[in-house]
């Protein structure tokens, strides 16, 4: 065990020599090793210690960032300078990234150290892990169980104990279901808060940065960190920033009658039962809401989000990045046989998926209705915080799945993210706090609250975890 529980605890040891910034990388790296079948990497960066020594320095010297000597391990979808960059994919296999996310440039700013890029769902998308280049992610809390995606190697990373915190990328539910699979903490920032800039598109407009930890003050000082509007991401805002902690303060909770009809386990019911008796017992006020177009929230999300990757992924063709093959003749053929040997197979079917959704004869049937449904469901959520400063649910409807059970039902796993899409189609942010049942793996509970509203968020996680 680590002889800190937050970042500043960490600082004060180090400042009082109690505790030594290398040794402590070591020990995360011997983890990493002696644990190596979770798989949670697809690099490891060689720096860290050097990075380590000179940060240590700084901190003695009282001339470190704000996040000094916090190791953080980030998703193979972001770009580091010089480093790999592969999306867990077989076609950027070899590319290094020649630029840095402006989410990472300012955690290296303010004297992070990175450790590695993780594991994930090949471009983000899945919810498993199980699609990936790199072979799945182990649940550390159970190896028979899928960590959740498609940030899965950035989730098992921080609950398996080989870093202090991560970061990963949420479009559809990536930040929270992980960090509900594996008992930590993650936040998906509205909309606009953190910059995109070096994050590799999955689907633009529901793309999004943020960080995973295990505890919800870490949380709060990566996120403060990078947010904050990029003159490199025209789609960032000026937002106010987040003060934390905030003042304890009493909330009206909206429970949304559509979420709890059916597809919820017994462990997920009784976790999210005992939570709202205890946010009442604490002074909140629960009060009963609707979200009438709940039931088309998934079909929306998948109908938008392929189309968008589907003109995303276009880019990699053989001719700019990664893998090319060689045995090509003709230009046809670069394209072919590059995207069939470099892509994997949920890729490819949702490049079909979004392809077809988006072809001139069925255009208006699907991609226009689904840009109409994802404004009604918006319209949901503003109505619902007319009422309410929050909205509570699940994160997911069940625990981590076993590895393999999903993999030949991708509508199964679809299904799967019907509490957590919602905050991308609207582009309000949402946090997963996990909650440990007894004799069962932990579930998540997911708290959304109106755009830019993140320290509220924080503030209901940090209460229901004191
Ligand atoms: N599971 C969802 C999908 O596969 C969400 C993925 C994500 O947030 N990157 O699209």
């Amino acid at each position: 065990m680590l002889p800190y529980k937050t970042h500043t605890e960490k600082i004060r040891l180090i400042q009082k020599a109690q505790l030594s910034l290398i040794e402590n990388v070591e020990f995360f790296l011997s983890q990493i090793s002696v644990h190596k079948d979770i798989n949670a990497f697809n690099f490891l960066f060689d720096d860290a210690i050097d990075r380590a020594n000179k940060i240590e320095q700084k901190i003695k010297e009282g001339t470190s960032g704000k996040l000094a000597g916090m190791v953080i391990a980030v998703k193979d979808l972001l770009s580091v300078k010089d480093k790999p960059l592969t999306c867990s994919s077989k076609i950027l296999r070899g590319f290094e990234a020649i630029y840095t996310a402006t989410s990472i440039e300012k955690l290296i700013d303010e004297d992070a150290i990175l450790i590695g890029k993780t594991n994930c769902d090949e471009f983000g998308m899945g919810s498993t892990n199980e699609n990936s280049a790199f072979g799945p992610v182990l649940n550390p809390l159970d190896k028979l169980k899928v960590p959740g995606g498609s940030s899965g190697g950035s989730a098992a990373a921080v609950a398996a104990n080989f870093c202090d915190a991560a970061i990963g990328t949420d479009t559809g539910g990536s930040i929270r279901q992980p960090a509900a699979f594996t008992g930590t903490f993650g936040i998906k920032p509205t909309y606009g808060r953190v910059s995109r800039y070096g994050l590799t598109a999955y689907a633009s407009s529901f793309d999004c940065v943020g960080p995973i930890a295990k505890n919800v003050l870490d949380l709060a000082l990566i996120l403060k960190i990078i947010s904050g509007k990029d003159e490199l991401d025209s789609t960032s805002s000026e937002s106010n920033e987040i003060q934390f902690p905030s003042q304890n303060k009493k909330y009206k909770i909206g429970l949304p009658k559509e979420y709890f009809k059916e597809g919820l386990t017994e462990e997920v019911k009784t976790g999210i039962e005992i939570t709202i008796e205890n946010l009442e017992k604490t002074g909140h006020e629960i009060i009963d809401i609707s979200l009438p177009h709940s039931d088309y929230t998934i079909a929306a999300y998948y109908i938008l989000a392929t189309a968008e990757a589907s003109s995303n992924l276009a880019r990699f063709d053989g001719v700019r990045y990664g893998l090319r093959n060689e045995k090509i003749r003709t230009f046809d053929e670069l394209y072919n046989l590059t995207k069939t040997e470099g892509f994997g197979k949920e890729v490819k079917r949702r490049i079909m998926l979004g392809t077809y959704v988006l072809s001139s004869g069925y255009y208006d049937a699907y991609y226009s209705k689904a840009q109409k449904v994802r404004r009604l469901i918006k319209e949901d959520f503003d109505n619902a915080f007319r009422e309410v400063d929050l909205i509570i649910s699940p994160t997911a409807p069940s625990t981590a799945y076993k590895i393999g059970d999903t993999v030949n039902d991708p509508l199964q796993m679809y299904l799967g993210d019907i509490y957590t899409v919602s905050a991308n189609l609207t582009g309000i942010p949402a946090i997963s706090v996990p909650y440990q049942s007894e004799n069962s793996l932990p579930i998540g509970i997911q708290f959304m609250a109106s755009h830019f509203n993140e320290e509220i968020l924080l503030d209901i996680a940090q209460q229901i975890t004191e």
